[in-house]
């Protein structure tokens, strides 16, 4: 069985489990004490432990990864002008496909309408909290203390590190050219590495959906249904539709292949809720699985995971149509096109960590004067909705580097279409 079958399994196995113990502990079909019992040992014993294991020993690859590979791909390239225009172009696609992400969002939430005739929840409460002001989050990206950036998990920060010293490295002949050796041979066996981790996926993602369904029942969904579904339906027609095409026509690449090889990552996302912790499984399949050469992928993937979210902006988009609606409030159209900036650069200073999407949701609902409480009518589901959001946002950032790579001539065609390619890094590779 390949992989991704096998997360697959492991992803269906642990959510009927989980939503089975929670339907016997809510039919009390059980004697409270069985209940109990199950609930200490399993789903906050050992579910919880192996869960939180999994996605820590993901998230322990994240730091040495995208600083040893962007290293190597700087170095690789050396030339700050071509640096330069891969920077522009990644960071200006990545903004043009948050953008349509979020129009389309607002578009079709506004078709559906999910929040009329809601029943606004009397007394809810959510305590946004302060985000930091924009030019904080430009200053923040530059590191004083790249040890410091590296110890906080500072992605933007150790990304400047990271080029700034592949840049010198590439300028310093002989001994650069040592560096560099020692380098690439460290980001090979860090990729082995995640390759290694990636085999114990399906016992993880078994985990860690146990775990959440045990708690979360599908029945929170119940009045939010047209949010939710408003929702999802979107982050399918981006998620589907949009990089196809953007695939199909800028790239002339074929989306087939592309998600084909995708799926076991957007699994990950799913089941990790967190674009950061997939980051090292995205930087693998993009680079062996399709193709994309380190010195555009190691700058890329592990920009994506930090400032491309298109996912959460579609839930921002459909999020604001239904608070203000809920509330009654018309935001107009220079309130749709606050919107539309805010969500899009709202995500560039925060991680893609779980549930960071309602962080930013709260910036965005200030901005255009709509009560930052109304959050809480729709957290019921956000967990639901992260998971799929989280898998649509490390999509986007394979594609924007499928089609970065490709108008630089830097994506090897034949393992892009090579259904077999990076399956399995062979032992020395
Ligand atoms: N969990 C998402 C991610 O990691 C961010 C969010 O929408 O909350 O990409």
């Amino acid at each position: 069985m390949n992989l991704t079958v096998r997360i697959l399994w492991g992803m269906g196995a642990g959510l009927a489990l989980g939503a089975l113990i929670k339907w016997m502990g809510q039919s009390q079909l059980l004697a409270p004490v069985f209940m109990q019992v199950i609930d200490t040992y399993f789903v906050e014993g050992i579910f919880l432990l192996v869960g939180k294991i999994f996605v820590a020993s993901l998230k322990l690859l994240v730091v040495p990864l995208v600083f040893v590979s962007l290293v190597c791909g700087a170095g690789a390239l050396g030339d700050n002008s071509k640096l330069g225009r891969i920077g522009l172009k990644t960071v200006g696609l990545y903004l043009v496909t948050t953008a349509i992400a979020i129009v389309v969002a607002l578009f079709v939430a506004n078709l559906v309408d999910p929040g009329m005739g809601v029943n606004m929840a009397a007394g809810t409460t959510f305590v946004a909290k302060e985000s930091p002001p924009f030019i904080n989050v430009l200053i923040n990206i530059f590191p004083s203390n790249p040890v410091k950036a590296m110890a906080e998990g500072n992605m933007l920060q150790v990304i400047v590190f990271a080029i700034l010293l592949g840049i010198a490295v590439a300028r310093s002949g002989e001994p650069g050219a040592r560096v560099i050796q020692f380098f690439t041979d460290l980001n090979e066996v860090i990729m082995k590495l995640v390759t290694m981790l990636m085999a114990l996926a399906p016992y993880g993602v078994f985990c860690l959906m146990a775990q959440l369904f045990a708690h979360q029942g599908i029945g929170v969904i119940g009045d939010l249904a047209w949010y939710f579904f408003t929702v999802i339906v979107v982050l399918l027609l981006h998620g589907l539709g949009t990089y196809a095409i953007l695939l199909k026509i800028i790239g002339r690449l074929n989306p087939q292949h592309f998600y084909r090889k995708m799926r076991a990552t957007m699994l990950f996302a799913f089941s990790t809720a967190s674009s950061n912790a997939t980051m090292p499984v995205t930087l693998r399949t993009v680079e062996y699985r399709l193709g994309v050469k380190n010195s555009i992928a190691s700058f890329t993937v592990p920009l994506g995971a930090t400032i491309n979210m298109d996912g959460t902006a579609i839930m921002q988009g459909v999020a604001t149509v239904f608070i203000a609606q809920a509330y009654n409030i018309d935001i107009g159209l220079t309130g749709y096109l606050m919107v539309i900036i805010t969500a899009t650069l709202a995500s560039i200073g925060t991680a893609g960590v779980p549930g960071v999407g309602l962080i930013t949701l709260a910036m965005v609902l200030q901005q255009v004067g709509l009560p930052v409480e109304g959050i809480a009518l729709i957290i019921g589901v956000d967990r639901l909705l992260d998971m799929v959001r989280t898998a649509v946002n490390v999509t986007g950032d394979a594609t924007v580097s499928c089609l970065v790579a490709a108008s630089e001539g830097q994506l090897e065609q034949e393992t892009f279409d090579d259904p077999e390619a990076g399956e399995v890094i062979p032992e020395h590779s």
